[in-house]
Order: C-alpha cells, then structure tokens, then sequence
C-alpha cells in the first residue's frame, strides 16, 4: 500500500478519474467510494432524495426492487413503477408517471438489470425524463464498461458502477458520475450522508485525496484495467460483449433451453435461461454438477425466481474461448443430469453465431 494522503496517490486517483470518465463517456465529474456497487447506489439516494419528497424508482427486477429499498430505508417518498421481471421498462409510461406528478424531481432507473438478464433502452428512457427537466440516476453496475452507456450524449445526470463487474476487478469499488445539474441539485437536498458525500468526496478528489482511507489496492487494479480497456477501445468492447452474448443465445437454445428474458432486451452481459423443462429440482441439480464436476459456476435466480432460472456471467475478462469452455461444460453438464442423450451441437451454435452480423437491437 502506499499513502494515500501523499503524492503517488494523489497520481493514481487523478488517472483512475480520467480514465472512468472515458470509459462512462463523459466529461462530468467522476468519484470513487470504497464499497460494492449497493453503496454507489446509497450514495445516489442519498444526495439526491430528501425525506419525504417524492421520487421515482423505475423498477425490473431485484436490483431495481433493491434501489427503491434504498429509497424507502433513507425516508425518501417512494414512487414506484414495477414491470414483470423478464421484461424492459416503458419509457412512455415513464413521461406519463412524471406528468401525473411534476413534483417528482429525479427518476431512479436500473440500465442493466443483472437478476433477469434485460438491458433497459436508456435512449428513450433518458430522453422522457429530460424532456420533463426532471434528473436521472442510472444503475449501470453491470452496464458501464461493458454495453454502451454514452452518459453525456444521452444527457444521464448520475452513473453508478462498481469494480467487480465489467471492470475485471475484484469487488471493493463504486463509481458515481454526476452531471454540473445534479451537483447543484444535490447541495439543495436534505437526506443525511456522511460517508457517501459526493460533494465532500470531490472536494478530496479534485485535490488528488479521498475523504476516508481508499480501497487502494482496487484502484492499482483499476489504473490496469483501464489501459486494458483503452487497449481494445470501447467499441470493440463493447461488440466483443454483443458477440458472445449473440453465441450464447444461440447455444442455450440449441440446448433445447428457453430463455428468460424479452428477446427486444436481451443483455449482453448476462443471460438468464429457464430452469429446464421447468424442473427446479433439475435445476439446482445442473448447477450443482457443473459445480462440483466441470469447475462452471453459474448463478441460480434471485428473489421470485429463487429457483426457476439460471444465469450466465459473460462480462469483463470474458473471451470466445471462455465462451467455448463455458457452453462445452453446460452440454456436458446437461447430458450428465440426463436433460439431452448427448451433445446437440452448442459450441458449434455459438461459434458460428458469434461469427455472424449481429442483428439490429436496441442500445
Ligand atoms: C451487482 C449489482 C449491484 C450491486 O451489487 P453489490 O453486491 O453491492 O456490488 C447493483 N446493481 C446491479 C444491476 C448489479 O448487477
């Protein structure tokens, strides 16, 4: 570890903020709070709600349910506008939720939503809610650095992100950027903050500090991923995720699975596949095998779909050849538990999917 009062810190926060606005596109301001991506979402709620005013919580899923807990825990009046997990947010009913209420101040929205495998289309969303002048604040844990999020072409007035998902870091990070409209906002709200101070953070950060002791060792890492990412240039990151995602699919359903989400938003980080023949006992029992006997750690559902799904990681530090070993031992896995008699062709589904032009979806 170094000091981080002194001045090798002081360099390597200054190139980690430059790096995180390039990679969340834009030229906002950007701070760094030691915690998982669950604390950057605190921080949001709690710069930029104040008790008992309204605010809306757009919600698709467990991590958006998450961030209206949030909203509720900290005395905010909790506004919410839930959509069926497995699917995408209107952003239509957005504009009208906003004109029913022209009090609402800021609309709080997952871009990605990692429990069901769907990617909000931020464009239009983003767009419903500046039209009305009110401010936005996007969940983008699982998005940023990952699926294209251009914040300040789309207006966005807060990203958060955390460092273990598309930034090939181990947990220990959150990311916040905050538009010169938000800041304002933000010095007129009163919900309580100490440690999540965006504005007291700042200040530390424009003078090459933290308020509090950093995660130090999690932005080393980050100073690496960064160049890794500038390397490979975020289109090519970003087609890298669509690609194996595209492979992915194709193979999941070439294993005679189904997937979960609403094909118009599928995401490109995570795929989320109904347990097979919708036997949850068979489900537990693949993701237990490919445990134990093939090294593949899938993740099972969150919440009401404890039990019902399962979910593939294909973010960060993820390759073809990943993908490769990642579809060879779920066929493996799949035949061992007696769901197909023998190999059905997934590597080949997924490989040449990934070869293919992807098709038009949405941002
Ligand atoms: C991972 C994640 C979070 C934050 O979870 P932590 O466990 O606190 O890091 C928030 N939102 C989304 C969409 C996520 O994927």
């Amino acid at each position: 570890m170094i000091n981080h009062r002194g001045p090798a810190f002081a360099a390597l926060i200054g190139e980690c903020r430059d790096g995180l606005k390039w990679a969340f596109q834009t030229q906002n301001e950007v701070v760094v709070f030691p915690s998982s991506g669950t604390g950057g979402l605190e921080a949001a709620v709690q710069n930029l709600t104040s008790p008992g005013e309204k605010a809306l919580f757009v919600t698709i899923g467990a991590f958006g349910d998450r961030f209206a807990k949030v909203g509720q825990a900290y005395g905010a009046e909790v506004l919410r506008l839930e959509y069926q997990w497995g699917h995408a947010a209107d952003p239509a009913e957005i504009g009208q939720k906003l004109d029913h209420h022209p009090d609402i101040k800021v609309v709080f929205v997952t871009h990605n939503e990692t429990s069901t495998g769907v990617t909000n289309d931020l464009g239009p969303i983003v767009a419903a809610v500046k039209e009305r002048g009110r401010l936005i604040a996007v969940d983008g844990v699982s998005s940023v650095s990952s699926i294209n999020v251009p914040t300040d072409e789309l207006g966005v007035d807060v990203v958060i992100s955390g460092s273990q998902k598309g930034w090939m870091l181990p947990p220990g990070c959150s990311f916040l950027s905050a538009s010169p409209a938000a800041l304002e906002f933000m010095a007129t709200t009163t919900c309580p903050r100490f440690y999540f101070d965006v504005a007291k953070e700042l200040d530390y950060e424009l003078k090459g500090q933290t308020f509090t002791t950093p995660a130090v060792s999690i932005l080393f890492g980050l100073r690496e991923s960064l160049k890794i990412l500038r390397e490979e240039g975020l289109e090519g990151v970003f087609d890298r995720h669509a690609r194996i995602a595209r492979g992915v699919r194709a193979a999941v359903t070439a294993l005679e699975l189904e997937l979960f989400a609403d094909p118009l938003f599928f995401s490109n980080t995570v795929t989320a596949v109904r347990a097979p023949r919708g036997d949850e006992a068979l489900n537990k029992k693949l993701i237990g095998t490919l445990r134990d006997k093939y090294q593949l750690e899938l993740a099972g559902g969150q919440a009401s779909l404890s039990g019902k799904i399962f979910r593939i990681g294909h973010l960060g530090d993820i390759t073809e050849d990943d993908a490769i070993e990642i579809i060879d031992r779920l066929e493996q896995g799949l035949i061992e538990v007696g769901y197909i008699d023998g190999k059905v062709g997934a590597v080949d589904a997924l490989t040449s999917a990934m070869r293919n032009q992807p098709a038009a979806t949405p941002a």
